[in-house]
């Protein structure tokens, strides 16, 4: 892409409306705009970024074997009715009433509606286990919409159903769950630690929120110093083995919210106690909504029973930001590469140059064809300025082209992270991005 050609617009300051600093960088790197209170339109550059999340997401969802569907925001009050939540959801429910006064409700979650596709659909035992998931958008009316994206009222999520016969069964199924987050945080470049969390009435062990720790986060965390230092997908299992032992023995290291966190247990531990964002949930609920809504199935003895459930969420749209509170510094955002809205960006320090211009041309034609995803700042701007707009955009390679070096045939690479650079030749730039470009 072609920076002239493009619509980025930064800002140098930072936006007064900002509190936090992920909100600031998404509005001064022109990611977001909102349009109403906690509600946002998705700039170019902060599209790419969530359509990268979203990739990320549905191939891991993929992997762990779970199917993807779409349930529409707008759903009936009726459908809520039959599980009770229609009152009990109180003033975050966006309400509704169509023109033949029907109500209608916009959808903060998807429960009572998957649960309707599956008693529809579903009868015997032999059409479990089912894991079916979905990326849509949810509205709640949240009483203090705030920090951008990170308190939305319209929030992009990720929320997946296991319908399972027995209890055994859905504890297998919360399993691979359990696993396929943390292979999809790490994917997505981003520590996100798994925390007891609290279950409701329902109890038991089956409720994890993922959390990601920084100092702006809403929670109140802790946990063991292993969780931040070791890497929690040593020695994973595959999806087909018995997952079991590797649920045991991440979880037997503490990790708790404030909610579940018991002083008693951490006498003697090195622990964390920090600020975290939640940036997924999962959940085992078991026939909750499976009861009252009679989605039940026959068993092989020929008596029927509710389906076993749980729900998997991810906020989508959230974790745009929580990246961003865990990796940025003073200049601007440090995008993990498989999230980052361009790999690179190409700086011609000199526009309008015959010979600077040739070769940032041909490096840039090179990079497509390589499918290298590369920014061209090809502006008549001051060097300050694209460098600035460089590092506050945060692609994690920048490329100088500049009139001294572009002599040698030369051009430099720098490091986003830690602002190494190297002078290499336009072959081993180009064999260098393809090598290390994300494949999502
Ligand atoms: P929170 O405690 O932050 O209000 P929640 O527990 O109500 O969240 P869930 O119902 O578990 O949220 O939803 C799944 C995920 O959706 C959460 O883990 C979070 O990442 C995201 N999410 C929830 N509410 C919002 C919101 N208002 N804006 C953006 N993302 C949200
Ligand atoms: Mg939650």
């Amino acid at each position: 892409m072609k920076r002239s050609e493009y619509f980025i617009s930064t800002l140098m300051s930072d936006p007064a409306e900002a509190q936090i600093v992920s909100h600031k960088l998404m509005l001064r790197a022109g990611m977001i705009q909102q349009m109403s209170a906690g509600i946002y339109s998705w700039l170019p550059l902060g599209l790419r970024v969530l359509q990268n999340i979203q990739s990320i997401i549905r191939k891991e969802q993929e992997n762990a074997g779970s199917i993807e569907v779409l349930m529409p925001t707008l759903q009936s009050a009726d459908l809520w009715r039959e599980s009770g939540r229609y009152d009990d959801y109180g003033k975050e429910m966006l309400r509704i009433t169509d023109r033949q006064n029907r109500e209608m409700l916009y959808g903060p979650t998807n429960e009572e509606m998957i649960t309707d596709i599956v008693r529809t659909h579903i009868h015997s035992y032999r059409e479990v286990p089912k894991n079916f998931w979905h990326m849509q958008w949810k509205f709640r009316d949240e009483i203090r919409p705030r920090f951008g994206l990170m308190r939305g009222r319209e929030f992009l999520m990720k929320d997946g159903y296991s319908f399972d016969l027995t209890y055994d069964d859905a504890k297998r199924s919360y399993y691979k769950m359990f696993l396929s987050y943390l292979r999809t945080f790490a994917a997505l470049g981003v520590r996100a630690i798994p925390m007891r969390a609290d279950s409701g009435p329902i109890g038991g062990e089956m409720s994890h929120e993922f959390i990601v720790l920084a100092e702006t986060g809403e929670s109140q965390v802790f946990c063991d110093k292993s969780w931040v230092e070791e890497d929690a997908l040593q020695d994973a299992p595959h999806y087909n083995e018995d997952l079991e032992p590797f649920f045991k023995k991440l979880t037997a290291r503490y990790s708790a919210t404030e909610e579940k966190h018991d002083p008693d247990m951490v006498k003697n531990l090195d622990l964390v106690s920090a600020r975290g964002i939640e940036v997924g949930h999962i959940f085992y609920f078991g026939t909750k909504y499976s009861q009252p809504m009679k989605a039940s199935v026959t068993h092989p003895d020929g008596t029927e029973h509710p389906l076993e459930m749980g729900s998997y969420g991810i906020g989508v749209s959230r974790l745009v930001a929580a990246i961003i509170e865990a990796s940025h510094d003073d200049k601007g955002i440090i995008w993990p590469a498989s999230v980052a809205p361009f790999f690179a960006i190409l700086i011609n320090l000199k526009n309008g140059d015959t010979d600077t211009d040739a070769l940032a041309n041909s490096l840039y034609l090179a990079c497509q064809e390589k499918n290298i995803s590369v920014l061209y700042d090809d502006r008549d701007e001051r060097a300050g300025v694209k460098f600035a707009d460089a590092d506050l955009i945060g692609s994690p390679w920048q490329v100088i082209v500049s009139p001294r070096n572009c002599a040698m045939q030369k051009v430099e690479l720098k490091n986003r992270t830690n602002s190494e650079t190297h002078l290499l030749s336009v072959e081993e730039v180009l064999a260098f991005l393809a090598d290390k470009k994300p494949v999502i």
